[in-house]
């Protein structure tokens, strides 16, 4: 039991990766906040699997990229919970369109979910953890954010601000005791890459020097490791899990 009695608030931990980290991170002992912004049912789901084994959880709805609604989500874990020991910004959409062609909407929402949304979070973790003097917190980027893709100017604009964001953040804290890193997925399997059609997919595959697509559960094994003790020298890092794609680009 790695994270026994710690408290962990995972956005958009309704399905996909986000479900997969609150799972992982529960079963070494964490009390977990599920957050999600519109599937409840989902939410409560993820809920009774961790309660059915033994663990406790609470589903919070929230749209992180509202500031209010960000503060409103940590200040109900602090209320429930009692304390705030690590933060996971996964919560993350796409608009996809060619940069050309995209909208002020489609440009501003995936900014507002995807990075705002982890600033505002942050933000609002980041006194609690203060006091503390402890904490962790990952941020979920992409390969994207470091490589860039066509057609996702902004999913890849703010995924590369994700990192900026923990590298800066990183370093004012760092002193405090609390170390923020992000996690930078290739192509895994879930409903955001169900989404793609079957030509890019198995272009995709093919690339992927393992020759596969990653599991939310791999992606979710990596911030366990940087929520553990073992992590405690590693800060303002990004940890690819990408099968060696980025390597093949
Ligand atoms: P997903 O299956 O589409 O799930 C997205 C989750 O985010 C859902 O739980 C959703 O909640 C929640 N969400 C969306 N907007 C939100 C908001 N405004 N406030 C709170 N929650 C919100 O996505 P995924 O594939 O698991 O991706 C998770 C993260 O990994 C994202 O940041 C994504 O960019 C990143 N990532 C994914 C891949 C991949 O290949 N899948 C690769 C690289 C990076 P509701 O369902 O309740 O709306």
């Amino acid at each position: 039991m790695l994270l026994q009695d710690q408290v962990a608030v995972i956005t958009g931990a309704s399905r996909g990766i986000g479900r997969a980290i609150a799972l992982r991170l529960a079963r070494e002992g964490a009390r977990v906040v599920v957050n999600y912004r519109c599937q409840e049912a989902k939410a409560q789901k993820v809920v009774a699997e961790i309660k059915r084994a033994g663990g406790e959880a609470l589903a919070l709805a929230a749209d992180v990229g509202d500031y209010q609604g960000a503060r409103r989500l940590i200040e109900e874990c602090l209320k429930y919970f009692g304390r705030i020991d690590m933060l996971i910004n996964n919560a993350g959409i796409t608009r996809d369109a060619l940069a050309l062609r995209m909208t002020p909407e489609e440009w501003e929402e995936v900014l507002r979910t995807n990075l705002s949304g982890a600033f505002y979070c942050c933000q609002a973790a980041l006194k609690p953890m203060l006091k503390q003097r402890r904490g962790r917190i990952i941020n979920i980027t992409s390969i994207v954010g470091m490589v860039g893709n066509p057609g996702q100017a902004n999913y890849a604009a703010a995924k590369a601000g994700l990192i900026g964001l923990t590298r800066a953040l990183a370093q004012e804290v760092a002193s405090r005791g609390i170390l923020v890193n992000a996690v930078a997925p290739g192509f895994i399997e879930t409903e955001m890459t169900q989404a793609l059609p079957p030509n890019i997919r198995e272009e995709l595959e093919k690339r992927i020097p393992l020759g596969r697509v990653g599991s939310p559960e791999e992606v979710a094994e990596v911030v366990l490791f940087l929520c553990s003790p073992g992590a405690s020298y590693i800060t303002g890092q990004v940890i690819t899990v990408d099968g060696g794609l980025t390597l093949a680009l």
